[in-house]
């Protein structure tokens, strides 16, 4: 039997894995999947107190413009430690706010961290020391309906689809966003015509009974 708090869950499907959907504040290697080094953009630096398992401390933090990047899920604030901040470093020469934000890093799980609350070997997120090359990323549409950001649909780049939908329901939309506009526009049209027919049947109506 399946309980019922199971019953509103949302199952996991395909390449959906334990650990990608935890509730944390802060991105963890747990986030990362295997295999993938995830190419993000600096956003913004902060410093303050956060909240960790093992207690409050004050931290260096940053923030990435991304929300989704292909090998994590849901892209969170990264706490900065002493090896990352050295690798921006090397990598930018400098680490203060104005330049780093707007910088690209690669992030990758190194799995020989030492824990500080153990000693024990754990899995941290590291960030390569090299500059991601400059991918030729095709610019960002979001739909005019849900404000998501839109992906390929229907054999289509999100360039292509955004001219589309744009041609067709007069805004750029997401696939899923074309698809319920679509119908929308259908029953209208299904409504419209019985409006019509029953129009039609009324006027010959009146004209027999004159
Ligand atoms: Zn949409």
């Amino acid at each position: 039997m399946i309980p019922d708090e199971l019953k509103r869950m949302t199952p996991m499907k395909g390449k959906e894995r334990l650990g990608a959907h935890r509730d944390s504040e802060y991105l963890g290697a747990e986030d990362i999947d295997p295999d993938v080094e995830p190419v993000v953009t600096i956003k913004d630096l902060y410093y303050g107190v956060v909240t960790l398992q093992r207690g409050k401390e004050a931290k260096d933090v940053i923030a990435f413009v991304e929300e989704k990047v292909p090998g994590i899920n849901q892209v969170r604030p990264m706490i900065a430690n002493a090896t990352n901040r050295k690798i921006l470093k090397k990598l930018y020469h400098k680490v203060d706010a104005e330049t780093l934000c707007g910088k690209r890093i690669q992030l990758y799980v190194d799995h020989n961290v030492r824990d500080p609350s153990t000693g024990d070997k754990t899995d941290g997120i590291r960030i390569r020391a090299i500059i991601p090359k400059a991918v030729p990323q095709e610019p960002v549409h979001k739909c005019e309906m849900c404000g998501n950001a839109l992906t390929p649909a229907g054999g289509m780049g999100v360039t292509k689809l955004a001219e589309y939908t744009k041609e067709k329901y007069g805004r750029v939309l997401c696939g899923a966003c074309a698809k319920k506009e679509a119908v929308r526009i259908k029953h209208e049209q299904e409504a419209q015509q019985a409006e019509q027919a029953e129009q039609t049947e009324n006027t010959a109506e009146n004209a027999t009974e004159e």
